[in-house]
């Protein structure tokens, strides 16, 4: 029978202790050199706390006199889809760093123990103190890791507790706060109820951050995980693509300014212009924001030549606008009607054409029952040379018509910038109708002037 091994020296976890990091605590207490001599006298390796369910908690449990249940709650448990439950989340396995870990310094001084949340990889500040979380020794530039000899020293003995600190105030860094302190006074909240990110959830937060931020990556030539980055440029990242979503939807504008404008190629064959319409329009994960599509298809139908996009094979914008709902984007407007943008606002400003203001969202949307009309109208329109047939007129009459508004004119090069002139045919028949009345009248009086 094997004895019984317990630590001299031992302590209950703290509630939101991390557990690699209870036992790095319990390891220095005892004054072990590394926290993984405690593991091998559990006959566990490392990688046990992702693997809670299958593991005996027992023998560990008397090494450190802890319930095996507390110590098995502090593990990040699976679920079905293969993800892990970290806080209320489940996340994908990289999202959880325990062994390069990250400290908050000022944490570290009130209380020496390691925070459950410097495990996870999103959580690059911390909240409390509003800094910058530290994962690498400032002395020697060394990552920081789990199986140390003290929690407050580098094997290089650099006091950790002597760090510099960096203050955060940005959106990244409030908005990820609200998922931690969901009823938190808001202080946070407050300063930031504007930004457009705030009203999504969670999961839609980091899926939206994540995938924009595997973009930014890609984009600039780099590796697509973000979790392979160090603490300060991973929140670098974060907070670019957070100020992206800022002042919706003027600096994302600017955002896609940027990457055709890096770029020679100035049509959807654009690289970083293609490669992120393939995210919009194909990836899972994006699918489901629609602001983010409509903008992007704002963005192509104010800077870019719309005959471009005819040229791709593959045109799922154009299916996106019309597949169902009442509104479609200005693109959407662009590609129904044939035009570009400033016949559409030529549309708008004459008023044959309604608009609605999406809230929040600053997007501007055009009902499609409106776009039905009005494309049957430019389908119906007539010439200059027809409309002075039919009204028996000439040149000269027609403009001082036109001029005085009996007709309706629905492009030209005057208008909208189109080479021909297009008139509303039902404008020309009405107006032809009525000169046949007064002409019929002035017959009759010219007959009977009495
Ligand atoms: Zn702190
Ligand atoms: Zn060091």
């Amino acid at each position: 029978m094997e004895a019984e091994v317990k630590l001299v020296l031992t302590d209950m976890p703290k509630p939101d202790e991390a557990l690699l990091g209870y036992l790095l605590r319990l390891s220095q207490l005892n004054l072990y050199k590394s926290p993984k001599f405690i593991l091998s006298l559990a006959g566990l390796k490392e990688y046990f706390i992702f693997e809670a369910e299958s593991t005996n908690f027992t023998k560990l449990s008397i090494i450190t006199s802890t319930n095996p249940d507390i110590l098995k709650s502090m593990a990040y448990p699976r679920d079905d889809k293969g993800r892990y439950k970290i806080y209320n989340f489940s996340v994908p396995r990289n999202y959880i760093q325990p062994y390069n870990t990250r400290i908050c310094p000022l944490c570290l001084k009130e209380s020496m123990y390691i925070r459950k949340a410097w495990d996870y990889s999103l959580y690059t500040t911390c909240f409390y103190h509003g800094v910058l979380l530290i994962d690498t020794c400032p002395d020697c530039g060394k990552k920081i890791r789990w199986d140390r000899q003290n929690i407050s020293y580098c094997p290089c003995s650099y006091n950790y507790l002597q760090s510099p600190i960096t203050p955060v105030e940005d959106p990244y860094h409030k908005i990820n706060s609200r998922f931690y302190f969901p009823k938190y006074p808001s202080e946070h909240e407050r300063n930031i109820e504007n930004h457009l990110l705030n009203c999504l959830s969670y999961d839609e937060f980091f899926s939206l951050i994540i995938t924009i931020s595997k973009s930014i990556t890609i984009l600039l030539g780099g590796k697509s995980s973000i979790f392979t980055l160090d603490n300060s440029t991973r929140h670098e990242l974060l907070e670019l693509v957070t100020l992206i979503f800022h002042n919706w939807p003027i600096n994302f504008f600017e955002f896609l300014s940027w990457c055709k404008m890096s770029d020679s190629k100035k049509t959807l064959n654009n690289k970083r212009i293609a490669y992120l319409y393939r995210r919009f329009y194909f990836d899972s994960e994006l699918l489901r924001f629609d602001f983010v599509r409509y903008a992007f298809e704002e963005y192509l139908a104010l800077y870019w030549d719309i005959s471009d996009f005819f040229e791709i094979k593959d045109i799922k914008i154009r299916d996106s606008c019309f597949s169902d709902g009442k509104y479609v984007s200005l693109l959407g407007a662009c590609f129904y009607l044939n035009v570009r943008a400033e016949s559409i606002v030529y549309f708008v400003v004459s008023g044959m054409l309604d608009f609605t203001v999406q809230e929040q969202l600053e997007i501007i949307l055009f009902y499609k029952e409106q776009l039905y009309e009005l494309r049957q109208r430019l389908n119906q329109a007539i010439g200059m040379k027809e409309a002075k047939e039919i009204l028996k007129i000439s040149n000269k009459q027609l403009m001082k018509l036109i001029d005085e508004g009996h007709i309706t004119v629905l492009r030209s090069p005057e208008h909208d910038g189109s080479k021909k002139w297009l008139l509303c045919k039902d404008s020309v028949m009405d107006l032809s109708y009525k000169m046949k009345i007064i002409s019929f009248i002035q017959q009759l009086f010219s007959f009977n002037p009495r």
